[in-house]
């Protein structure tokens, strides 16, 4: 079934109200008509099972059928500062990390980044793009994206566990670090730190260290910017059990807790 997420003011009790720009896709494009059903998603952690009705004002009225916690969200709450990337390269990294189940991106400006500050129009453009692959992984919240800023005010802002993949790195690896971290039964929180195509200067790896971020080590190969951060949300949610299948580990028995009741 399709899924996606609503603005929060289209639910009211067993009924919905499609937006319009959303009518025209089912109508249109997914040739959907009164009588199908989709999944709509409120990003406060519910998902609905939702038949389509009748033109209403302001959209198309669809009738809730069943109303249950979504189950697309791991536990473990994955922040990625990611620096601003070439060409589409930044859009990739969302959409492949939103599939993983990265819960927030925070660009971020490195000494090193080519790529200059989004557009509000590319900003938006990344916004779309997030929804659409939390739609088609089955995510039950929407990954958040932060506004633009300096890598030395990402670290100062930085809270709670935090990793920052380095070439240079000898000593730490990233399952050592992990192993050493742990996972508490609310989940966790994971920083991961990624540079530009040309890296972290080895000034910005000291600055960082010294507001508590660890270097950790991604293996012997050098990874590609772009595929960094997906390798490192990946071992993250693998090592704290969020890659079981559904109804096992902890990220499934302990998902966070669908934010209203409705
Ligand atoms: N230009 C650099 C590589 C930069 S790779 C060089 O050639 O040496 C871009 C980013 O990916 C790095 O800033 C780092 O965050 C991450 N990265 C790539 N390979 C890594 C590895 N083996 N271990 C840890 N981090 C890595």
């Amino acid at each position: 079934m399709h899924r996606f997420f609503l603005p929060q003011d289209s639910f009211s009790g067993s009924t919905v109200i499609i937006p319009p720009k959303l009518v025209h896709q089912l109508r249109n494009v997914l040739r959907l008509s009164p009588g199908d059903c989709i999944v709509a998603l409120d990003n406060g952690g519910w998902e609905y099972e939702v038949e389509l009705r009748r033109a209403a004002r302001g959209g198309l009225e669809g009738a809730v059928l069943s109303r249950a916690p979504a189950t697309g969200e791991p536990g473990t709450r994955i922040t990625l500062y990611q620096a601003l990337l070439k060409g589409t390269k930044f859009e990739l990294v969302l959409q492949k990390c939103t599939e993983i189940g990265v819960a927030a991106f925070a660009p971020i400006v490195c000494e090193r980044c080519v790529a200059g500050e989004p557009t509000a129009s590319r900003a938006g453009r990344w916004q779309k793009i997030i929804a659409e692959a939390a739609e088609q992984s089955g995510r039950g919240r929407l990954p958040a994206l932060r506004n633009v800023e300096s890598f030395r005010e990402a670290c100062e802002g930085a809270t709670g566990t935090s990793l920052l993949p380095w070439e240079g790195e000898r000593s730490a690896a990233i399952r050592s670090r992990l192993k050493k971290t742990g996972r508490t039964d609310d989940g966790a929180q994971v920083n991961i730190f990624i540079g530009p195509e040309g890296g972290f200067t080895v000034e910005e790896v000291k600055f960082a260290e010294g507001c508590g971020i660890v270097p950790v080590s991604l293996g012997r190969r050098i990874l590609r910017a772009e595929t960094a951060g997906l390798v490192a949300a990946s071992v993250v949610l693998y090592e704290f059990g969020d890659m079981d299948c559904a109804g096992r580990g902890p990220g499934s028995h302990k998902r966070p807790k669908p934010a209203t009741e409705k």
